[in-house]
């Protein structure tokens, strides 16, 4: 269970990833712990009809930490230690108040919940029924959430463990990893990891799972999405007050439907600092557009994905693996 790490230490200096050479630099360890670690060079993933580039990183040789040369316990790249520093921040709201309740907590045994009602309130677009398409059915949040953020402070102490959850969950080197570690929680139902995390590839997953929610007029919960948004300026403040930002849709050309992420920012300079990642990883509410025509005969019909980005706790850079 560990992380990517973009940098390693050789003999007495610290090295990046995408400088190492094994034949020349020799053996590297983590810059934390020391443990032995293996460079990983950049390469080319093929997302949808195009290419991204995975930039190089370390990582750790396959089962060492369950052979016991892992990270040590107390190392920022051990995923259990980075979790167990989760769940202490994320007790802080305490201090403000005493009947808050943690967004991450300690379960029996190693693992913990992430609460993701709690999530849905801080992610939420606010004031609350507003639309980017004036096309709101404002689908009642089903009982949930409008109770835990009562104060500004005790909302900062609960964007701070959200901030450091999100770039958890960025930098994580197995995905699959962190189940072991978090459980989803929303409300009286536990969440998959998969219907919570999804990577370029899975946008027509998130949109079937909108699709069911809409259907039977459930509310959708936070979800983390990963999103490219490439070299693009700045465009104009939507009606509405925010500003848009278009991901790539990474679409087959054999699937029937465009998937189109739009992330819509409510604060200008939040959007400039987006768009310094070409590659985001945005967590919040997740909505679906109207379906539209086919924009030209030889194009496919679209949805738009909408997520609206309030704070800057909301979205990391994202590294692919
Ligand atoms: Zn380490």
């Amino acid at each position: 269970m560990a992380s990517r790490m973009p940098a390693a230490r050789l003999q007495g200096r610290i090295i990046n990833a995408d400088e190492y050479e094994k034949d020349t630099h020799g053996a590297a360890q983590c810059l934390d712990c020391g443990c032995a670690v293996l460079g990983v060079r950049s390469y080319p993933r093929t997302v949808g009809d195009h290419e991204i580039v995975v930039r190089a990183y370390f990582r750790l040789p396959t089962d060492a930490q369950k052979d016991g040369k892992g990270h040590e316990p107390g190392c920022r790249f051990n995923i259990g230690s980075a979790v167990s520093v989760l769940v202490a921040r994320s007790a802080e709201v305490k201090t403000f108040s005493s009947e808050a309740e943690p967004l991450l907590s300690a379960l029996l045994g190693k693992q913990t919940e992430l609460r993701l009602h709690i999530l849905t309130e801080i992610v939420q677009p606010r004031p609350s029924g507003y639309s980017e398409d004036g096309f709101d059915k404002e689908i009642q949040p089903s009982g949930l959430g409008r109770r835990y953020i009562t104060s500004q402070r005790l909302l900062s102490a609960y964007l701070r463990a959200a901030e450091s959850l999100l770039s958890l969950v960025g930098w994580v080197q197995n995905r699959r990893d962190l189940g072991e570690w978090i459980v989803l929680r929303h409300g009286s139902h536990h969440v998959r990891w998969n219907r919570f995390f999804f990577d370029l590839e899975d946008y027509r997953q998130l949109y079937d799972q909108l699709a069911a929610l809409e259907a039977d007029q459930k509310a959708a919960h936070p979800v983390a999405i990963v999103i490219e948004l490439g070299n693009q300026s700045l465009g104009k403040m939507t009606k509405y007050g925010s500003w848009p930002l278009r991901g790539r849709n990474p679409t087959l050309k054999s699937e029937e439907l465009a998937i189109c992420p739009t992330v819509f920012v409510r604060d200008e300079k939040l959007a400039h600092e987006m768009l310094k990642e070409r590659l985001v990883l945005v967590c919040a509410v997740p909505k679906l557009g109207r379906r539209r025509d086919a924009p030209k005969p030889w194009l496919k019909p679209e949805v738009e994905l909408q997520l609206t980005v309030n704070h800057s706790a909301q979205f990391c850079g994202f590294t692919p693996t």
